[in-house]
Formats: structure tokens, C-alpha cells, sequence
């Protein structure tokens, strides 16, 4: 059995081109975590903050997609407090997310796969051979291991990519940060994304997002090594600046890629594609990957359905869209994470909303 397609991973992007292509080409889909329906959240929850930015809500519309309400969780946030610890300036500025469960928007996109597509939960990737005609792709299954041939694999296993990983001989082309998040029960709901930033904590961001009765704290750092420390750092200074919570009931980590300015893209073999966060499509700005999945996961699809033998190559040229809109948000990025010029632009309140409280 040859397989036209072989994914690794259902996240958003992996699931998104599974959805797109099932009915087109015979494909395989793998993923290491249970996102079936009726699968507990125990493992399988993507280490993520959930918010459907207006570019990921944009991408669903174009989809035709509509989002169920059960994945929706309270409160909606259509304000960002943006907070420099480093110069004690504050400022609100509006925006408009969706507050997801993150593990039910993922089973969602799953649930939405025609049931063409053979797909395969709890099952890792292992390897991968390049031979003449076909890719033989190694996974385990239930302790044992079994290779399938694809024409094409396409890597969409996330910031950590195997696939991605092996291509580059082990090493990697990307950045990464690691990011912690702790969940936490606030004393005071606060119907705010707030975003944090203080160069003694991270050259990034760390963030807080309220998620029914608990709220998310979490940031991304870099080097990794003394990142647990640092998250420290930041428990003790978001409480030194008022935010009043109780011990972590739950804490998780992930890497997160930052892409920059001189965009390298890791060596594939001509029938091998990757998208989602496996190939760095991620904003280094806002760290917002979900619109992003599903572009290059759409770029992948469009390219594959104009033409199969072709279709890779034709994807390749087509993220020159995809690199220029990386490249003009790490141009942005140099404005937010400079302190000096961030000083400047929160001290000026441009863009920024007031908030009105009455005793
Ligand atoms: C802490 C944090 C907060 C974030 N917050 C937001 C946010 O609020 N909004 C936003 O837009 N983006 C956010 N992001 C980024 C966003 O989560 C990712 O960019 C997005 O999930 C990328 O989707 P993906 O499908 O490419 O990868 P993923 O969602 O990571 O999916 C990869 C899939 O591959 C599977 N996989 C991995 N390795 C293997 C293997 N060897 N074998 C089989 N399967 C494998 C995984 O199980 C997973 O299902 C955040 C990221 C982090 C780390």
C-alpha cells in the first residue's frame, strides 16, 4: 500500500490539509496524541494561551467554518493591558480574540476530516528513508513499529518537528523559546489578554489570560536553560504589581519558534513539505500560529491540487507570500521589544483606550 499523502500531526495545520485533500488523495494521518472525539484532555492537551486572533477567525471564514459555541470559554477579551514592568507603564488597547478551549478546537478541526482519510491516534513518528519512487515513513503503534510509503510527507508536528529535525541532520534552522504556563485561580476575575514585558524576564513576552474561573500565566524564554527560574521571577512580580492568585493547579511547557528577519529554511527533499509551526510559520511578534497553520496548510492544498507531481515546488514559491508577511512582523517586532522604543510608543498612549472605573 502507497499512500499519495502521509501527515505527521493533526494539530490545526496537519488537520486542516487533511480535511482539505481527504476526498482528493489517498492519505494517512499520525498523530501521537488521542484527538477523537470522546478522548480525555489527560496528555493530549496542546500547551497553548487559545486565542483565535482576528487573522485565525479571517482564515476560518474563508474556510466556510463557523465556530461551535462549545468550544468558545468565558469571558471574551476584546482588551489587551499591555504592561512594561521595566518602565511601570500601562496602557489598554482593544482587540478582538476568541477565548477557545484549546483541546476542543482541536478535536473540532479533527471531527470535521472526511472519513476517507485513514487517520492514526496514538501513534508516534519515528523516522524517516528517502528511496527511488516512494518515502518510507516509520511509526510506532502499540509497542510495535510499522512502516508505511508515501509519494509525499508532509511534516505538521509542531514547534519541535521531528520531521523538521531529521531533515537538518539533527540540528535545527529555528529559534526557540520555551514557554511555561501555570494555571491559577485569581482572586479577582480580569476580563483582560494582559501582555508583559521586562527585559529581566524575557526578550519576548509573558502574558496572563482568564479562562473561566482560572487564569493562565505563562511566558516564553529564552535561553531555556534558566527558564523555570524565571517564571518564578514573574509569579513574584505580577503579585508585587497587584494581581492576587493562589498556588498552580496545573503547569505545562512547550517550545514556541520565533522566526526572524533572515528566514532559513531547513533542507527537504523535493517531496516533502512542511507546515504549521514545523515550518516556522509563526508571527515573532505576537507568537499568534494558528492563522498561520491554516495558510500554509491552504498554500500546501491549493499547490497539491493544482498539480500532485508538482505541487510541492509549486508551495515552496508560493510562502514567498508567507516569508514577506514573517519578515514585516519582525520589523514590528523590533519596535515592541526594544525597551527604548517601546517606552516611547506606550508613553505616547497612541492607539491606546482608556478605562473607565467608577466607585
Ligand atoms: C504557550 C503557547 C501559547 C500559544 N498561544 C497561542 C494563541 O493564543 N494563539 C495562537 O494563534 N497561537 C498560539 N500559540 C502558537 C500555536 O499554538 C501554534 O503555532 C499552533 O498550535 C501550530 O499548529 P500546528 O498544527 O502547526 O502544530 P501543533 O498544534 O503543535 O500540532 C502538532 C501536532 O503534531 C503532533 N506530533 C508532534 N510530534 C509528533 C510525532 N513525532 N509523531 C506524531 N505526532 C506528532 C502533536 O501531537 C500535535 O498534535 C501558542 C504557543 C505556545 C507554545
Amino acid at each position: 500500500m502507497v499512500y499519495d499523502i502521509i501527515i505527521i500531526g493533526a494539530g490545526p495545520a496537519g488537520s486542516t490539509l487533511a480535511r482539505l485533500l481527504g476526498k482528493v488523495y489517498n492519505i494517512l494521518l499520525i498523530d501521537k496524541r488521542d484527538l477523537r472525539e470522546n478522548s480525555s484532555s489527560r496528555g493530549n492537551i496542546k500547551c497553548c494561551g487559545g486565542l483565535l486572533a482576528p487573522d485565525a477567525q479571517k482564515m476560518l471564514s474563508k474556510f466556510g467554518l463557523g465556530l461551535p459555541k462549545s468550544v468558545l470559554v468565558d469571558p471574551q477579551l476584546f482588551v489587551v493591558r499591555a504592561i512594561d514592568l521595566e518602565h511601570n507603564l500601562e496602557r489598554y488597547y482593544q482587540r478582538y480574540y476568541l477565548n477557545i478551549d484549546r483541546f476542543k478546537f482541536d478535536k473540532w478541526l479533527v471531527s470535521l476530516i472526511p472519513e476517507e482519510v485513514e487517520s492514526k491516534f496514538n501513534c508516534s513518528f519515528k523516522t524517516y528513508q528517502v528511496e527511488q519512487k516512494y518515502i518510507s515513513v516509520v511509526f510506532s503503534q502499540k509497542d510495535r513499529e510499522v512502516t508505511a510509503k508515501t509519494k509525499i510527507l508532509v511534516g505538521a508536528d509542531g514547534a519541535s518537528s521531528l520531521v523538521r529535525r531529521l531533515s537538518c541532520g539533527g540540528g535545527d534552522v529555528f529559534k526557540s523559546y520555551l514557554s511555561i504556563q501555570e494555571w491559577v485561580k485569581p482572586e479577582q476575575k480580569l476580563p483582560y489578554f494582559s501582555t508583559i514585558f521586562d527585559s529581566d524576564l524575557t526578550d519576548y513576552y509573558c502574558w496572563t489570560i482568564p479562562k473561566e474561573d482560572k487564569m493562565i500565566i505563562g511566558g516564553a524564554f529564552y535561553p531555556r536553560e534558566n527558564a523555570t527560574e524565571k517564571f518564578r521571577l514573574l509569579k513574584d512580580k505580577l503579585r508585587n504589581y497587584g494581581y492576587i492568585f493562589n498556588n498552580t493547579e496545573d503547569q505545562e511547557g512547550s517550545l514556541i519558534i520565533r522566526p526572524n528577519w533572515l528566514i532559513k529554511y531547513p533542507p527537504l527533499n523535493d517531496n516533502m513539505a512542511l507546515i504549521g509551526e514545523a515550518g516556522g510559520w509563526i508571527s515573532p511578534s505576537s507568537s499568534e500560529g494558528l492563522s498561520y497553520a491554516f495558510k500554509s496548510s491552504l498554500l500546501l492544498a491549493g499547490s497539491l491540487s493544482r498539480s500532485f507531481d508538482h505541487g510541492v515546488k509549486i508551495f515552496r514559491r508560493r510562502t514567498k507570500y508567507l516569508k514577506k508577511n514573517l519578515f514585516f512582523k519582525s520589523f514590528k517586532s523590533f519596535f515592541i521589544y526594544s525597551p527604548a522604543m517601546r517606552k516611547i510608543i506606550m508613553n505616547s498612549g497612541l492607539q491606546s483606550i482608556r478605562i473607565y472605573k467608577f466607585r
